[in-house]
């Protein structure tokens, strides 16, 4: 059996095998900027990027 389901980061926008990344909820974070972003540190210019990005799920969910 080989299903490979393609899921599209919310990150970079690229669509990804859902299961070399992370889902919440409805949506799906790839391997690659779920490290980037365990990497980001808090001061970096990225994070407030990655905050929006995050913050879009939640306001999604409950609108
Ligand atoms: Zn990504």
């Amino acid at each position: 059996m080989h299903e490979e389901a393609m899921c599209n980061c919310i990150v970079c926008g690229e669509l990804k095998p859902h299961d070399q990344g992370l889902r919440i909820v409805t949506e799906f974070i790839c391997g690659s900027c779920e490290r980037e972003m365990v990497q980001t540190d808090v001061l970096d210019e990225k994070y407030p990027f990655y905050v929006h990005q995050m913050r879009q799920i939640w306001i999604h969910k409950n609108a």
